[in-house]
């Protein structure tokens, strides 16, 4: 395991700093993006990059999303200690991370099977146990429904309503969406059983596969 001494803690800190002039607000968010530490999820010929804000290749074509992209989703999603949240793309976990240093409770499924294995191989070491599930995600996972916070951090080309019939009632689904170049950061919440949609800026996402998803890689 890499170390996280002095040098590593103070680069996490210039990274918050850079995250709030961006505009990142929600002081648990920053506070979650300046404990996880970041450069153990990189290869170490990336090392030196892993505090810059930006994606990089985590292998099978996927990447570790932008800090500042995981800040914006994280702060939309107004995660809550105690919240049920499910995370819609494993990836790396670097953002399951984020989101149990925020108190909430993960599921998150990923449908690559290398990254899925590698992943949960991975990510407890660190003390980082959300419940790791395998299999297309677009479609959510309706075994363990609701979910007070839904996230999909692949670009959609829809809104998948299996989506929002997962969330519980004051329930958020925050879902990149657009085509496979382009995508509008985009919220629904829940309210009396009203789908209440609002959007926000623009992002890259690697596509979201599956049945709601793109059909092909
Ligand atoms: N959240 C990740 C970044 C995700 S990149 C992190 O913090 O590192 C997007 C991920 O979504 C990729 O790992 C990709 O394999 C996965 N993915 C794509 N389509 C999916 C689907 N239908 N269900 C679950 N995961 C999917």
């Amino acid at each position: 395991m890499k170390s996280d001494g002095y040098r590593e803690r103070g680069l996490r800190n210039k990274l918050v700093k850079k995250l709030r002039e961006k505009g990142i607000r929600d002081e648990a968010v920053l506070d979650a993006i300046g404990k996880v530490p970041r450069h153990v999820f990189f290869d170490d010929a990336l090392l030196n990059h892993a505090y810059e804000d930006k994606a990089f290749p985590i292998g099978e074509g996927q990447t570790i999303s932008q800090p500042f992209t995981v800040a914006f989703q994280t702060e939309k999603l107004e995660v809550k200690r105690g919240d049920k949240v499910l995370e819609i793309g494993t990836g790396s976990g670097y953002q399951a991370a984020v989101l149990l240093e925020m108190g909430a409770t993960v599921y998150t499924i990923e449908y690559n099977r290398k990254l899925y294995d590698g992943t949960r191989a991975f990510l407890p070491n660190l003390g980082y146990n959300p419940f790791f599930l395998f299999g297309d995600g677009s479609k959510g996972y309706p075994a363990k429904a609701p979910y007070d916070k839904i996230l999909v951090t692949a670009g959609a080309p829809v809104v998948p309503e299996t989506l929002t019939d997962q969330l519980s009632e004051g329930g958020i689904l925050v879902i990149p969406v657009g085509d496979r170049e382009r995508q509008v950061m985009v919220r629904i919440r829940k309210v009396k059983g009203k789908l209440i949609k609002e959007e926000f800026d623009y992002f890259a996402f690697v596509p979201l596969l599956g049945e709601k998803g793109w059909k092909n890689a």
